[in-house]
């Protein structure tokens, strides 16, 4: 049998056995189409071979033996942060510093960065395209110091008012959080123009690239970014382990965040010294194999290649407009596919999107109905919720031509229908799985 090959140099039916997942059945005989990798994506068999072989035969916990097992555990720990560190081109591997997720690391800087340079009369500048994780920890901040958040808006067609930054830029602002590319609308976002403006006003830049970093080549060091935080388990690594990358000035100008065991170099009864980068900030048993987990899937995502990966998910997004703008009643949000990653957000008229997602299960097709996680963004757009199909390399074309009759289908199957859930109030279903990202 010949395999349908998707473009003349990349094929994801290449990678999708080292998926099993992937060629599951759901609802008796229907196959899975997984299109919900912007909340979290798959991860092929070595990645979790990694992970088994390091509980099986290396683990113990790390930095704190001197057995075997504790140096074994410790070399493949610190061996994953070598292989993020060049990953994202960081200069020293005391930059990579691991959290638990994408989220514990913006939270780390608000905390940390935040209480020793933020004032009150302060102002933090966001886009109004962020992950609640890039909001709710400045918000917060800003509760604690009198600081002003201010928002950078967006077009109609989901791309960034740029023109508004100069304005919006002064010497009271002292940090622009933004995302390089948004978990709904897909929009990717002009990071060096950003960057260099706000470094012009003095102001520091932490970029989110939870839904970047899994998808394209990333250079902190050409960026320029001060902050950059990520997810592992968006990138086929496990849940539990993500990273924060820093300049090394700002990193060592600031004071740990939490304080326990490892982040210490010396301890008296009624005081400490902290350790050094990165550990300063890893207080307590970090995520060990979650962390080799994500070195492993890195190497994975190498071998298939980042431009490859970019390609590849281009062409889906392609097709996916072109069958969806084909729809009468289908709305997509954000940019055209030339401005944006595989992530496409809809909505159909007169039919909610949770019954969408429902409806689209049954037809074997995985897509994430609510806001995201982003409901200033869906605020701006008029909706409460989207439904959202999100691509990785290992999804087909033919998946895509499934999505796109399957929302044909889904458009018939409520056309007779005299109330759907976006004609009532919503209901405790709705809104069940809205807090999921
Ligand atoms: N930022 C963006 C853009 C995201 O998409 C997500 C996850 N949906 C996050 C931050 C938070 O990531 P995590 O839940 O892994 O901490």
């Amino acid at each position: 049998m010949t395999l349908p090959v998707e473009s003349r140099d990349f094929d994801p039916h290449t990678y999708r056995p080292d998926f099993p997942i992937l060629s599951k059945l759901i609802h008796g005989d229907i196959p899975l189409a997984y299109l919900d990798n912007a909340a979290s994506t798959q991860r092929p068999r070595r990645v979790i071979q990694a992970m088994v072989e390091a509980y099986e035969e290396h683990y113990a916990n790390v930095h704190r033996g001197i057995h075997m097992l504790a140096e074994e555990s410790t070399a493949l720990f610190e061996l994953a942060r070598e292989k993020v560190r060049a990953l994202i081109n960081a200069p020293t591997v005391e930059q990579v510093i691991f959290t638990q997720g994408a989220t514990a690391a913006i939270n780390l800087v608000a905390r940390s960065w935040g209480d020793a340079h933020v004032r009150e009369g302060d102002e933090i500048l966001v886009t109004e395209m962020e992950h609640h994780a890039n909001l709710v920890p400045w918000h917060q901040l800003a509760d604690r110091t009198g600081a002003t958040i201010r928002f950078i808006p967006l077009t109609d067609d989901g791309l960034l008012r740029l023109e508004t930054l100069a304005t919006l830029l002064s010497q009271r602002t002292r940090l622009v959080a933004v995302t390089a590319i948004s978990n709904v609308l897909g929009t990717v976002n002009p990071l060096e123009e950003i960057i260099s403006l706000a470094h012009a006003a003095g102001a520091v830049v932490l970029v989110d690239g939870a839904q970047s970093v899994p998808h394209q080549p990333t250079d902190v060091a050409a960026l320029d970014a001060d902050f950059l935080v990520f997810s592992g388990h968006k990138m086929m690594g496990p849940s539990g382990v993500g990273v924060l990358y820093g300049k090394q000035d700002l990193l060592e100008s600031m004071p740990p965040f939490l304080g326990g065991g490892s982040m210490i170099r010396r301890v008296w009864i009624d005081s400490f010294t902290p350790a050094n980068l990165p550990y300063k900030f890893e207080a307590g048993t970090p995520p060990i194999v979650p962390a080799i987990g994500l070195g492993a899937a890195i190497d994975y995502l190498n071998e298939v290649g980042f431009e490859s990966i970019h390609r590849h998910e281009r062409r889906l997004t392609e097709r996916a407009h072109a069958k969806l703008e084909a729809i009468d009643g289908v709305r997509i949000l954000g940019p055209r596919p030339d401005q944006k990653a595989g992530i496409i957000s809809f909505s159909m008229k007169r039919i909610h999107a949770h019954d969408v997602a429902q409806r689209l299960d049954r037809l074997g097709i995985a897509v994430r109905p609510g806001h995201h996680c982003a409901m200033p963004l869906h605020k701006r757009f008029d909706l409460a919720a989207t439904a959202r199909a999100s691509f990785y390399f290992y999804n087909t074309l033919d998946e895509v031509d499934r999505l796109g009759d399957a929302v044909a289908e889904c458009k018939q199957f409520f056309a007779g229908r005299r109330r759907t859930r976006a004609e009532q109030a919503p209901s405790a279903e709705s809104v069940k799985s809205e807090s999921a990202s």
